[in-house]
């Protein structure tokens, strides 16, 4: 992957900017610090290599050298948008499952960040804002893809079983076209962040529907009950072993199946 590869390759996206780098501490941090100094709507940044690649809190994403799709874009929400924006991380899910039916592959939602295939991890979404006073004046979605087997980290790293496409598909994707197909599904994805659409199409590719599952929520207390799906705003609904029904709000939340 160099520069030159990559701007041809997503010419035909209209892309505000791109950033690349062949090693960057985390692509998120890059995007962020543009994002305050002016980067216009849809800029990108990318790496071949992160060494501070970020999950939630203080939590790693490895992306070795050449193994993997790591980039962050930034979004810069209209007036229109930024009723809407705690779906941006269903958007950003959406646009990784969309592009993988290139390859026929139905790949799965762990909710809200995680994308599965045979019920491993193979991406992880981490989706930032930046403020100015209470108005978000851009989002950050970062995304790391495990691409080749080299991508997946160490089993004693992992709190949940990973796997990459190469193990999956038998071969390993182009980086390049699997970006672009990522970039241009989220792209069409856009004007569907106002409506139903994106809910229902979020809705249902969500994994362990109808299973028993446990949230830990940020303060440390743990939600369980059966999966139902989705509220309007992207959180999550579970039924609770009383038959009632409880939400779940984004944050620093971890879901997994009870089994
Ligand atoms: P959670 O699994 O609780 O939703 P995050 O979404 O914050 O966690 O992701 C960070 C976690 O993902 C790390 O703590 C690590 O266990 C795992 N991880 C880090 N890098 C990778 C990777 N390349 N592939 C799969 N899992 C990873």
């Amino acid at each position: 992957m160099n520069e030159t590869s990559l701007k041809k390759k997503l010419s035909d996206l209209p892309l505000g900017g791109l950033r690349y780098f062949d090693s960057i501490g985390s692509t998120n941090d890059e995007a962020l610090t543009w994002a305050k100094d002016g980067a216009p709507d849809l800029s990108l940044v990318i790496a071949d290599e992160q060494t501070q690649g970020r999950g939630r809190l203080d939590r790693k994403w490895f992306t070795p050298k050449g193994t993997a799709l790591a980039f962050s874009l930034i979004l810069r929400p209209s007036a229109a948008l930024r009723p809407h924006l705690s779906r941006t991380v269903g958007l950003a899910a959406l646009s990784i499952t969309d592009s993988l039916q290139t390859y026929k592959l139905d790949a799965r939602i762990k909710w809200p960040n995680d994308i599965l295939l045979d019920g491993r991890k193979m991406a992880g979404i981490l989706v930032e804002t930046t403020w100015s006073g209470d108005i978000p004046d851009s989002v950050v979605i970062g995304m790391g893809v495990n691409v080749m087997k080299a991508s997946v980290p160490a089993e004693e790293y992992l709190q949940f079983p990973a796997i990459s496409l190469e193990e999956v598909l038998g071969y390993a994707p182009v980086r390049e076209e699997l970006l672009h197909g990522i970039l241009s599904a989220l792209i069409a994805r856009l004007p569907e962040m106002g409506s139903n659409n994106l809910i229902k199409a979020w809705d249902e590719k969500l994994s362990f529907r109808g299973e028993q599952v446990r949230v830990r929520e940020g303060g440390g207390q743990v939600v369980s009950g059966e999966l139902i799906g989705l509220a309007s705003d992207g959180s999550l609904r579970l039924r609770d072993e009383h038959g009632n029904f409880v939400i779940v709000r984004f944050g620093d939340v971890s879901l997994r199946p009870s089994a």
